[in-house]
C-alpha cells in the first residue's frame, strides 16, 4: 500500500471519467511545477482557470494554514467567521446583496436555476419555469446543469430531461428573442463562453438579453464561473460589459485551489430562498472560506486586475507570432487571460494533440474542443514564465507540423 503511485493505478482503480496526461505532479510554485521525477513545468492551464494566483500563494498558504489549527467544519447549523467575512467582502465589492456559498460551479449553477423557478414560482405562478440558454455554453454536470448546458454530447444518454429548457445561438439576439416569452424564468449566458471555445459576447447580445428579460419579468443569470474572479481584467465580467445581472455564479478562481463557489444575488430575489428550500452540508465550510477570502482580497486590488491586460498582450503578441510563422490559427480570440487560439490547416481538430507534444516539451495548457488551444493561466504569471511557455509551445507545435 506504501509504494508511489504511479499513473498506471489511475487506469486500475480511477473510474475512467477522465484520460489524464502520463506525468504526475506533485508540487508547484507560482507559474512552474513539477512532477514525480522533479521535471518542471511552466503552467498555462492554471487547473482550467483555478489557480489564479498560481501554486503555493503565501497570503492563501497563510490562511489555510491558520483555519486549519482553529475550526475546519461546523456545518450549516453553526455559521462561522470566515464565511461571514467572505460573503461580506463578495456583497462589497459586486452588485449583490446575498451569497450562497458552495463548493463548485456545477452547485453554484444548480442554487441559480433553483433559486430562479422558486423565484418565478412563488411571485408568479406554477407556468413560469422555462430556462433559456446557449448552445455551446457548460454550466456543469449535475443532471440540471448539464441539461441546462448546450453540449448534447454531455447531457444525452442519461434518460429524460428536466422539461422547460431551450437553447438560443449564443451572440444571437433574435434567436434568443424568439425563445423568450412570459414563461421564461430565467435566461442563463457565460459573458465568456469557456469550454465552448473561448467566445466573448457581444455588448448589444448581453444588453438586449437585460432588456429581454426585463420585459418578460425573467431573471438573468451570468455564469461567471471561469471569466469571473480576475480574468478578463475586471473583478466580473459584468463590469466590463456594464451589464448587472439578477443572479451571478461565481466558482473556479473563487477559491485559488481549495473547492469552493458562490451565488450572489439581490434581497429581493435571495427571499424565494427560506430556510429549508435549499442547502449543502459543506457550503461555507470555513476552511475553504478562509482561502476564498483572502483569495479574493488578493485578486481585487488594482496591482492584480491591472496586471491582466499587460500579460494578456504579451500572451496574443506570442500568439500572433507563431501565427505569422506557422499560419496555424484561424482565430486568437478570448478576454484578458482567458484566450483561445483556434486551429487550422495541419492541425485542424488536433488540439489534444497539441496538448499532448505540449505536455512533452514540459508545458500545462488546455483545449476548449477539438480545435482550440485554450490559455487560462495563474493573473500574476511572471512575463518570464509567459516567455518561456511560448518557446515550448513553439517546440511542441513544430514537432506536429
Ligand atoms: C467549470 C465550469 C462550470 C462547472 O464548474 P465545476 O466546479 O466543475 O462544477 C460551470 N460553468 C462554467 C462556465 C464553467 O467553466
Amino acid at each position: 500500500m506504501s509504494r508511489t503511485p504511479s499513473r498506471q493505478d489511475f487506469d486500475t482503480y480511477m473510474i475512467p471519467t477522465y484520460a489524464p496526461q502520463d506525468a504526475i505532479i506533485v508540487r508547484g510554485k507560482g507559474s512552474r511545477v513539477w512532477d514525480q521525477d522533479d521535471n518542471e513545468y511552466v503552467d498555462f492551464a492554471g487547473g482550467i482557470a483555478v489557480n489564479a494566483l498560481g501554486h503555493a500563494h503565501p497570503e492563501l498558504l497563510e490562511a489555510l494554514k491558520t483555519q486549519a489549527d482553529k475550526v475546519w467544519h461546523v456545518s450549516n447549523v453553526f455559521t462561522n467567521e470566515p464565511a461571514l467575512k467572505l460573503a461580506r467582502a463578495l456583497v462589497d465589492l459586486t452588485f449583490a446583496d446575498k451569497v450562497f456559498l458552495c463548493q463548485s460551479g456545477t452547485e453554484a449553477n444548480e442554487a441559480a436555476f433553483k433559486l430562479a423557478r422558486r423565484y418565478a414560482h412563488d411571485r408568479f405562478g406554477e407556468d413560469k419555469y422555462g430556462i433559456v440558454s446557449f448552445r455551446q455554453s457548460f454550466h456543469g454536470r449535475s443532471f440540471f446543469t448539464v441539461s441546462v448546458g448546450g453540449q448534447e454530447k454531455y447531457s444525452n444518454g442519461f434518460g429524460p430531461k428536466p422539461a422547460g429548457i431551450e437553447h438560443g445561438v449564443f451572440n444571437d439576439l433574435e434567436s434568443a428573442r424568439a425563445l423568450i416569452n412570459d414563461k421564461t424564468c430565467a435566461v442563463v449566458v457565460e459573458p465568456v463562453q469557456g469550454e465552448g471555445g473561448v467566445r466573448p459576447a457581444t455588448q448589444a447580445f448581453l444588453e438586449g438579453l437585460r432588456q429581454l428579460c426585463d420585459e418578460h419579468d425573467a431573471l438573468l443569470i451570468f455564469d461567471e464561473v471561469q471569466c469571473g474572479m480576475g480574468r478578463t481584467g475586471d473583478l466580473y465580467a459584468y463590469m466590463q460589459y456594464d451589464v448587472v445581472p439578477d443572479i451571478l455564479t461565481s466558482a473556479k478562481a473563487i477559491g485559488g485551489g481549495f473547492p469552493l463557489a458562490a451565488m450572489l444575488t439581490t434581497s429581493d430575489v435571495a427571499e424565494a430562498f427560506q430556510p429549508g428550500v435549499h442547502g449543502s452540508t459543506y457550503g461555507g465550510n470555513p476552511l475553504a472560506a478562509a482561502v476564498g477570502y483572502a483569495a479574493v482580497s488578493c485578486i481585487a486590488t488594482p496591482e492584480v486586475l491591472e496586471g491582466v491586460a499587460e500579460r494578456s498582450r504579451l500572451f496574443r503578441e506570442h500568439l500572433e507570432r507563431l501565427n505569422q510563422q506557422y499560419d496555424i490559427f484561424s482565430d486568437v480570440r478570448g478576454a484578458g487571460l482567458l484566450l483561445g487560439a483556434e486551429l487550422k490547416g495541419a492541425l485542424k481538430g488536433r488540439a489534444r494533440d497539441v496538448m499532448k507534444a505540449a505536455m512533452d516539451q514540459q508545458l500545462m495548457m488546455l483545449v476548449a474542443g477539438t480545435d482550440v488551444l485554450r490559455f487560462a493561466p495563474s493573473l500574476i504569471i511572471e512575463p518570464k514564465d509567459i516567455e518561456d511557455g511560448m518557446m515550448r509551445l513553439e517546440k511542441a507545435i513544430k514537432t506536429l507540423l
